[in-house]
């Protein structure tokens, strides 16, 4: 069975640094649609264009575009065994659109890491991380409002609680503590 993993959490919590270690050690893809967006915007492709006036207000991609540009990466040969999907489900809509998608290809979700920190040490991180790569606009206000419409929405948790496969982490540790977890969970989630 292919490890398909989801990761949840608010900007800052440290998907993206986590996502490329699994990544690299199981060799499966990290797909972040926020990469996804940004990159086909820059290209202009269709995709691209038609996401961009969302994105210029500031608002979500609508379900159905984004499920779809899901669809698609999904498709692609790289995921056969297994792939850590990072900004996708961002509604409940999505959740099940993707539970729907993996069953007609006979597999699920193996596990969904919710990455849990105080909000304040992640706005910090992302300070931090903005300061790193010169990105003078997200000044500390940018980045507090950017949290609260960025927030892992109850319904999601609740969701996925639900079907039991969602396990805490703790991310409000370093990096390699972090990880430890997270390699923790991914043995007996593959066991
Ligand atoms: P996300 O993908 O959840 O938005 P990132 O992985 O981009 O988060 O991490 C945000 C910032 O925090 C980056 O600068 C990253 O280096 C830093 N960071 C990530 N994990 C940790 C950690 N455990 N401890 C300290 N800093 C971290």
């Amino acid at each position: 069975m292919p490890l398909d993993i989801v990761i949840l959490g608010p900007p800052g919590a440290g998907k993206g640094t986590q996502a490329a270690k699994i990544e690299a050690d199981a060799g499966i893809p990290h797909i972040a649609t926020g990469d996804i967006v940004r990159a086909e915007m820059a290209a202009e492709t269709p995709f691209g264009l038609r996401v961009m006036e969302y994105n210029l207000r500031g608002e979500l991609v609508p379900d159905e575009l984004m499920i779809e540009r899901v669809r698609e990466r999904l498709l692609e040969g790289d995921t056969e065994d297994g792939f850590v999907l990072d900004g996708f489900p961002r509604t409940l809509a999505q959740a099940q659109a993707l539970d729907a998608m993996l069953d007609d290809l006979d597999r699920s979700i193996r596990v969904v890491l919710h990455f849990q920190l105080p909000e304040e040490l992640a706005e910090q991180r992302l300070l931090g991380r903005a300061l790193a790569s010169g990105r003078a606009d997200d000044t500390p206000e940018v980045i507090h409002k950017r949290m609260a419409t960025m927030r892992v929405p109850h319904d999601l948790i609740a969701y996925y609680r639900a079907l039991g496969n969602l396990v805490g982490i703790h991310a409000d540790r370093s990096i390699e503590e972090v990880y430890a977890e997270v390699q923790n969970v991914l043995e007996t989630a593959a066991a």
